[in-house]
């Protein structure tokens, strides 16, 4: 099936979070045309890390913080924080035109 029927429709795969893995599974399921839905318990993209602790910092720094399609907007050998990965996760995942459809959150 190629294409993105409506959610009453028969969909190839359904993805369970979306988190890191779960974006990126996105990103290549759309690459290939196929018709998916990401589901998450949160209320937003992103609460995983947005309910961490205040001081938590990536210990990777950021030009080894992307995901496919969206580098990380942070400059290069810094380290983001935990709402930065909450951002750019709900940026991928609501702003991003092949996916803003294709997410239900926990409470849809
Ligand atoms: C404290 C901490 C610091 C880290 N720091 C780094 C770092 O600096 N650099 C690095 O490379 N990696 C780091 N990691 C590892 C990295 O965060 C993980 O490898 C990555 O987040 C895993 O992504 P994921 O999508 O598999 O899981 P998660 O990010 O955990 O996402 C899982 C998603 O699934 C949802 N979910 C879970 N169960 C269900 C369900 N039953 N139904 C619906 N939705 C569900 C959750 O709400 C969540 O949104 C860190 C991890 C932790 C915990």
């Amino acid at each position: 099936m190629t294409g993105h029927p409506a959610r009453s429709d028969a969909l190839d795969v359904v993805v369970i979070g979306a988190g890191q893995a779960g974006l990126v599974m996105g990103y290549h399921l759309a690459q290939r045309g196929l018709s998916f839905l990401i589901v998450d318990a949160g209320a937003e993209i992103g609460d995983a890390w947005r309910s961490r602790w205040d001081s938590l910092r990536l210990f990777t720094p950021a030009q080894f913080d992307n995901l496919p399609g969206m580098p990380f907007p942070a400059p290069r050998d810094t380290y983001p924080g935990k709402d930065d990965v909450a951002v750019l996760l709900g940026w991928v995942g609501g702003d991003t035109a092949f996916l803003a459809e294709q997410i239900a959150s926990g409470d849809s």
